[in-house]
């Protein structure tokens, strides 16, 4: 099929064209995100490939709509940038990877944790530098710390797994209780109970409608002082004019991000020599305890490879007309809010 590829940069169309020899699809690397301006760029093309920071609104879907695309692969799990109400309308399939690798995901989140705890971050920079003072430095023991898992999919139970290791008490809040964190020993209880008892807070579930700024003011007021905060799902979960004055007051001890609300303005480019607008953004970076990577939490090659495989078979399930188990369906995620846009 052909596909116009957007967002594309080295590594994507190395892993892209590599598994490619396999299915042979007739792909198209295009730079930019997918926005409005850009979507014209997929004129003629019955599928286009995005990723987490492209813009899929009901205007941008239309704009493709008319062009022809039918088809929008996801080359990521999240899907919250895609109006699936409006995909619906228009009659276009979402694809997406559900899980490439969670242990990509997982293992960045519990480095950011030992980095943060441990100021792994400041300590190479003062080494760097002949400065060998440990003051400012004191971490403590994970081993009998109370973590509380927001969202116990793919993700969250292997966070566990990997905690339940360092001899950590597991607490999860989830719509949903997983039996497999249940066998762990995981304790489900109220989201209230959650933040009341966590030492460190780590988050994996989606961005949706109930999930947006589910860690504001409210929240942070109810958590432990101190606390550690760590977000590898999605930015918009946090609010962050919120965690910077929980910052500001102590009340949040450590904040470990992998995702940013307005990250699509910022991440995967290099701005090293640009003058950086968001005010917010740069403010959270003057924080010694906090700890930013961007939105590489996927970012390794047994991912990287799954990512690639699964994005052509989708395409290729979806143009022989196979059943793909990977379509994502606007009812089954929103139905609600379609019916109240409709
Ligand atoms: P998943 O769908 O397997 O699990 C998500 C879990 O969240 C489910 O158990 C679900 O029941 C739960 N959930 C849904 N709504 C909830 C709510 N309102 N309150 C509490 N829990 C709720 O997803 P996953 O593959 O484990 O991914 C988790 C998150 O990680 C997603 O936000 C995804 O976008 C993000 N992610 C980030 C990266 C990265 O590079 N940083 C990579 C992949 C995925």
């Amino acid at each position: 099929m052909k596909v116009a590829v957007f967002t594309t940069k080295s590594y994507d169309k190395e892993f892209l064209n590599e598994a490619n020899t396999q299915f042979q699809h007739e792909l198209t690397y295009f730079e930019p995100h997918l926005d409005l301006l850009t979507a014209q760029l997929a004129a003629g093309s019955p599928a286009v490939c995005v990723f987490v920071n492209d813009t899929l609104n009901r205007e941008v879907l239309a704009k493709l709509s008319e062009g022809g695309t039918r088809l929008v692969a996801l080359r990521c799990a999240g899907f919250n940038n895609v109006d699936l109400c409006a995909c619906d309308e228009l009659g276009m399939t979402v694809v997406r990877v559900p899980a490439y690798s969670p242990y990509a995901v997982a293992e960045h989140t519990i480095g950011l944790m030992l980095a943060l705890n441990r100021k792994i971050h400041r300590a190479y920079n003062r080494v760097r530098e002949g400065n060998f003072s440990l003051e400012g430095l004191i971490g403590f023991d994970l081993h009998g710390k109370t973590v509380g898992i927001v969202g116990t999919g793919t993700i969250g139970v292997i966070v566990a797994q990997i905690l339940k290791g360092f001899g950590c008490r597991l607490l999860a809040y989830d719509v949903y209780q997983n039996p497999e964190c249940q066998a762990l020993g995981v304790q489900y209880v109220s989201f209230e109970d959650l933040l009341k008892e966590s030492d460190i807070l780590t988050l994996h579930c989606p961005l949706t409608p109930q999930t947006h700024h589910l860690i504001n003011t409210q929240a942070i007021g109810k958590m432990k002082p101190g606390v550690m905060i760590l977000n590898t799902s999605r930015g918009g979960v946090i609010d962050t004019k919120a965690v910077i004055e929980g910052l500001k007051s102590g009340k949040i001890g450590y904040l470990g991000m992998d995702v940013y609300e307005e990250e699509s303005e910022l991440f995967f480019e290099d701005l090293s020599s640009c003058v950086i607008q968001d005010d917010l953004f740069m403010r959270l970076l003057t924080f010694p305890n906090v700890l930013i990577t961007a939105h590489q939490g996927f970012f390794t090659k047994n991912a990287l490879e799954n990512i690639a495989q699964t994005t052509l078979q989708n395409i290729s399930d979806i143009e022989t007309g196979r059943s793909c188990p990977n379509i994502v369906k606007a009812e089954h995620h929103y139905k609600a809010a379609c019916q109240t846009k409709t």
